[in-house]
């Protein structure tokens, strides 16, 4: 079993789903590499924002339920969402953020500057600079010139009761790496050198739980390599006393779910089969994907789900 190589995805809740889709793939310019149902409750979208392709580490995922309440930030979730950006690109986010008409502070984390903001659903992301190369696939057809492309998760924050609590797991269990700490915040590393490597934990002992809701993080998705990888994580997570779901098919990967001990939901995912698994690179994301077990529903559940419509947007040379 090797060390967890990073983050997989993150999925979160979101209210309405046009409002949800045309910030992240056109403001942000990720790309809605799949748009399909939530498996445990088809009535409802499940999208998928990523790079080009989907690759692991860039995938930020919804279920975007329109009369669903706000949550409110607290303990026991993952708090905020970053983003790795070019240095150079500090300028043009802010002023792009500005023209959508998106509230932006800027702050360092750990040294490095940032832009802090939310989504249109109060979810809170970041856009962190960071000098490393990624190896995300930039989207040519997106909205955002590969240049200031957004580079894949730079890290994700945990606001928890216990840092204690969650250590033996992260670092026993999962392989990550104490890196270092500023203030109450602590960052941990993963195991590659590529996308969605840092796990800031931000311990807060006497704050509030977090209400979920719209704009609250559901859950945070770790890599594994393989099938045979995800078992042997799931009988060390149980070893580490953590209560394992049994392994679930969910189309374009493999997945278990475990709560750690402070409550925040986590996965392990595998890398494969991936998006172009059921459509090319080409269309990715523009038809409703249904997994074999719904097809037969296909009418009934396409009926269900409201009108949205995705932005197109003209070839981008890559300067502009
Ligand atoms: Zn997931």
């Amino acid at each position: 079993m090797q060390r967890i190589q990073g983050i997989h995805h993150i999925t979160a809740v979101a209210g309405d789903p046009q409002r949800n889709l045309t910030f992240y793939h056109e403001v942000l310019g990720q790309r809605l590499v799949k748009t399909t149902v939530n498996f445990d409750d088809p009535g409802t979208y499940h999208f998928y924002f990523a790079d080009q392709i989907g690759t692991p580490g860039t995938v930020m995922t919804f279920f975007p339920w329109r009369h669903m309440k706000r949550g409110g930030r607290g303990n026991g979730e993952v708090g905020a969402v970053a983003y790795a950006i070019p240095p150079a690109s500090v300028g043009y986010w802010r002023d792009r953020l500005a023209k959508a008409q998106v509230a932006v502070r800027e702050a360092r984390r750990f040294d490095a500057p940032a832009l802090i903001f939310e989504d249109p659903d109060g979810m809170s992301l970041e856009l962190v600079t960071a000098e490393e190369k990624r190896t995300i696939r930039f989207w040519d057809r997106g909205p955002v010139p590969e240049r200031h492309a957004l580079r894949g998760f730079h890290s994700a924050a945990l606001t928890i009761d216990s840092l204690a609590r969650l250590e033996p797991l992260l670092v026993g269990v999962m392989g990550y790496e104490r890196l270092k700490a500023e203030g109450e915040c602590v960052r941990f590393r993963a195991a590659s050198d590529d996308i969605g490597l840092y796990l800031d934990v931000i311990e807060r002992p006497d704050a509030p739980t977090a209400q979920f809701g719209a704009g609250s993080v559901h859950h945070i998705a770790f890599r594994t390599v393989d099938d045979a990888e995800q078992l042997e994580y799931r009988q060390a997570v149980e070893n580490a006393g953590c209560g394992v779901s049994p392994v679930r098919d969910r189309q374009y990967f493999h997945s278990i779910y475990f709560r750690e001990p402070n409550g925040v939901l986590f996965e392990v995912a595998t890398d494969a089969p991936g998006f172009l698994v059921d459509e090319p690179v080409e269309t990715l994301g523009t038809a409703l994907k249904l997994p074999p077990w719904y097809e037969s529903q296909r009418t009934a559940i396409a009926a269900r789900l409201p009108q949205i419509t995705i932005p197109t947007f003209e070839p981008q040379s890559g300067e502009r």
